[in-house]
């Protein structure tokens, strides 16, 4: 089969798998191409409690439903396939992989975001060895142990809530004194015994003994000593790849670029979600505000029904 598309989703994260069922069931030649697995931070959750019609489940299970139903007209998938850059040339995309070229009529970025890292001395070296990134996949690691969550949204307040389970003590150490989390999950854990607060504290430096991570050093120069730290300091989109005129006409907003956004709300809603020309940004990696499962199931729908309007008026 050839390697021309209608539609190329990058991302396999639920914007992405929403837009799949949406286009292919429009019956457009679709592909979703996913740098790991079809999931994207759904698989770094244990548990998603606000989703409409799916409260309180395992995420994994309904990264396993949500995978199921992206494919069940059709759309095909390459997951471990890392798109390296995406660029337009006269009608079609040109989207490329480390080892193949896609060409696509219309293409769906979807792409989520990246995790902040904390910008600390011996950094690097610790990796996984101290410092880790994914509460659900290190988290078992620390049975027994003690451990440190560095931040104040939603993703810390999961994770300490997670570690808890684990760990034998689980500080929450973050900057200020209010905490921007939902109330439901500051609630959760504020009578769980093993967990303490340590506010208007920041982490300056790490604490190193034989080449082991042992814990860090606070900003009041207060040592803590900690098998291991889950910084969860927030997270950034990632468009380097792809080529700067095809994101021409989006606006810039703490370092999101926002599709198509109008002063005028009488404009045709997809142009919300538009780039330039079929190229559509959705999910996470278009949203500085509200990351959410639902939001991003939303986009993908949208992005989808108007690969399927963009193609039908241009390519007649
Ligand atoms: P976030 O809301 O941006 O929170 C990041 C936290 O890290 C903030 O408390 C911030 O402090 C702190 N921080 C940032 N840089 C720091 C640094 N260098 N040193 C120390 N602390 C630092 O990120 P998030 O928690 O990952 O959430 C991202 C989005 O995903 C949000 O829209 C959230 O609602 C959503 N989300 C939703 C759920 C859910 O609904 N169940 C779960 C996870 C995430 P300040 O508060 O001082 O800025």
């Amino acid at each position: 089969m050839s390697n021309i598309y209608d539609v190329v989703i990058v991302g396999g994260g639920p914007a992405g798998m929403s837009a799949a069922i949406y286009s292919s069931r429009m019956k457009l030649r679709t592909i979703i191409l996913e740098k790991n697995l079809l999931g994207g931070q759904m698989l770094e959750t244990h548990i998603i409690d606000n989703y409409l019609g799916a409260f309180s489940t395992n995420s994994f299970e309904l990264v396993e439903k949500m995978a199921k139903d992206a494919v069940s007209y059709g759309a095909e998938v390459k997951e471990f396939t890392e798109v390296v850059s995406v660029n337009k040339e006269n009608e079609l995309f040109i989207i490329k992989t480390k080892d193949e070229v896609y060409y696509s009529k219309t293409v769906i970025f979807a792409t989520g975001t990246k995790h902040n890292v904390l910008s600390i001395k011996n950094h690097d070296e610790f990796l996984s060895r101290g410092i880790h990134y994914c509460v659900v996949c290190d988290a078992p690691f620390y049975k027994d142990k003690t451990v440190a969550v560095i931040g104040g949204g939603d993703s810390a307040l999961e994770a300490v809530d997670l570690l808890s389970s684990w760990a034998k003590k689980v500080y929450l150490i973050h900057r200020r004194k209010e905490l921007r989390a939902k109330p439901s999950l500051i609630e959760n854990v504020l009578n769980k015994e093993n967990i303490e607060f340590i506010l208007e504290n920041e982490v300056e430096d790490f604490l190193i003994e034989n080449d082991t991570f042992t814990g860090v050093v606070l900003k009041d120069n207060r040592e803590l000593f900690v098998n291991g730290i889950f910084p969860c300091i927030g997270s950034k989109p990632v468009y380097s790849y792809i080529d700067s005129r095809i994101l021409k006409s989006s606006t810039e907003k703490e370092g999101y670029l926002i599709p198509g956004l109008k002063e005028d709300r009488k404009e045709k809603f997809f142009e919300d979600y538009s780039l330039k020309n079929g190229a559509f940004l959705i999910g996470d990696a278009a949203h500085p505000k509200h990351k959410q499962v639902s939001i991003a199931v939303s986009d993908g729908a949208v992005a989808g029904l108007e690969a399927y309007e963009y193609i039908k008026e241009n390519f007649k």
